[in-house]
């Protein structure tokens, strides 16, 4: 039988978390078993020798045994997998198209590294786009996005947000491509931008960019595992106008809106001076802020902006990584907690991060809360993982982020072989996943009740070729950086 493509698939591992609110989010099982029919988990629980013959009886060789085929301990008719089982991660903020610039502009602030390295990169896809996928035999979009895709999954990461910011925006058939072929889930938030950016992608009139929305909202609102909603790139680029349109399309559809907020001094300096008003006021002044949105980063908050994003339920992602590496500075988590601000934890682009390794994110952010207020008991493992996991399930509304009966087949398989990870017992399973894991021991990854990673290999993508493609297309672009001058199109401009 063909792997990943029967209906029943079986799943045996030494530790099992299912992070569900049936069995208790704390909930740790020793030698668990997950039985998938289909896309969806239909039984949890403790192996049990009696009730496993009972579905092998019952389905025989319909059954796939995941981790059959690999050096696992025991002898047993289903073996154990020496690794621990949990939900695959859900990435609440990333960008796909930032998968080939890693390790470009470090060093300087958030405007430089948009304008030296997202922005000219971008900027690279849209002028050589010919003449790239002449050579490529297929779009240098659909490459990039694929490499994000692969990013994703080497780090367990089977659902995210993925905000299509800039030029991207004109490429969300791509990224559905890249999406369909890789077996994720994806909610794509749409950019836009009308003002303060590269001329060439300024939408104007502002009914240009709800168009784009509905159009690609009819396209794709039958296909599975892909939600679309506004992703409007950030407050300081789109003007009022933009933004309301954009917000009452969200609320006619029902949807979330995305965008960054908050993220670095500048911008809330520029907002004060040219509004009087934090990016959180201007947004709130506009009737922006409610519960379904939900920004990114929200760094610099003042005590009014506390207020607003709590009385307006407005929820936020943080991306330590970023925050971090570009010295934009890191939110307040600890009053968002007091606050009830809901929020949870994501890598961001891997131009920023520069990987995708949200065990690492979680790490930081917990890491950097106990030092900053000096007090050890802040941000448990257990709580990390939870705004990796069921948190941004909820938030995104996919079905999701806990393994229970009539979830979707979303799981991940953490190697407990390796040496970082030894010893690994009941009592300290979720402590090292967030503390002593690397981040990459993802050992078997299930996505929509689908095999995509079986034993470290991808089975759906030919990942050696996508890395190769991607490897010359970075030599390419090296090429065009040299002699191509960073135009500024992003950030705080100096007012005429
Ligand atoms: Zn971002």
């Amino acid at each position: 039988m063909v792997s990943g493509q029967t209906k029943y698939k079986l799943l045996r591992t030494k530790y099992l978390l299912p992070l569900s609110d049936r069995l208790g989010r704390k909930t740790r099982i020793g030698d668990g078993f997950i039985f998938i029919k289909g896309e969806y988990i239909k039984e949890v629980g403790e192996y049990n020798e009696q009730r496993i013959d009972d579905l092998l009886n019952k389905y025989g060789s319909e059954i796939e045994i995941i981790g059959s085929h690999s050096h696992n301990i025991g002898t047993d008719k289903v073996p154990q997998i020496n690794g621990v089982a949990l939900p695959g991660f859900v990435k609440g903020h990333g960008h796909d198209h930032e998968s080939p610039i890693i390790g470009i502009a470090k060093d300087v602030p958030l405007t430089t590294w948009l304008d030296s390295a997202v922005n000219l990169y971008t900027g690279f896809l849209h002028s050589e786009e010919n003449s790239l996928t002449k050579h490529f035999g297929r779009s240098p979009y659909l490459i990039t996005y694929l490499k994000a895709r692969i990013d994703d999954l080497q780090h367990g990461i089977t659902t995210a947000l993925v905000h299509h910011c800039n030029f991207n925006k004109y490429h969300v058939d791509e990224l559905i491509e890249a999406n369909q072929m890789a077996g994720t889930k994806i909610m794509i938030a749409v950019g836009s931008q009308d003002r303060h950016y590269d001329s060439r992608i300024l939408d104007k009139p502002a009914t240009v960019a709800v168009e784009r929305l509905d159009e690609l909202y009819e396209k794709y609102k039958d296909t599975p595992n892909i939600k679309i909603i506004p992703g409007p790139d950030q407050f300081f680029s789109n003007g009022p106008e933009l933004l309301k349109a954009l917000k009452e399309w969200a609320r006619e559809h029902n949807t979330l809106i995305h965008i960054h907020s908050s993220e670095e001094p500048a911008t809330t300096k520029w907002f004060l001076e040219e509004y009087g008003m934090t990016p959180i006021e201007y947004g709130h002044s506009i009737d922006f802020l409610d519960e379904k949105t939900f920004v990114g980063h929200q760094v610099h908050c003042t005590e009014n902006d506390l207020q607003i994003l709590a009385q307006t339920k407005t929820k936020i992602v943080h991306n330590p990584l970023a925050n971090t590496i570009l010295g934009s500075g890191m939110p307040p988590l600890q009053e968002f907690k007091k606050r009830g601000i809901e929020f949870i934890i994501s890598t961001d682009g891997s131009g920023s991060a520069d990987n995708q390794n949200i065990i690492n994110a979680a790490r930081v952010a917990t890491q950097f809360q106990k030092a900053t207020h000096q007090d050890a008991t802040l941000m448990t493992a257990q709580d990390v993982l939870e705004r990796i996991t069921t948190l941004p399930a909820q938030i995104l509304g996919f079905n999701t982020g806990s393994i229970k009966p009539g979830k979707l087949a979303d799981i991940i398989v953490v190697d407990l072989r390796v040496p970082n990870l030894t010893p690994t017992r009941v009592d300290n399973v979720v402590e090292n996943l967030i503390w002593a894991a690397n981040g990459n021991e993802i050992q078997y990854v299930i996505a929509n009740g689908h095999l995509i990673i079986n034993d470290y290999q991808f089975v759906k993508l030919n990942v050696q070729d996508i890395l190769r493609q991607i490897q010359e297309l970075s030599e390419i672009f090296l090429e065009y950086k040299s002699r191509t001058k960073a135009e500024k199109a992003t950030g705080v401009r100096e007012k005429a």
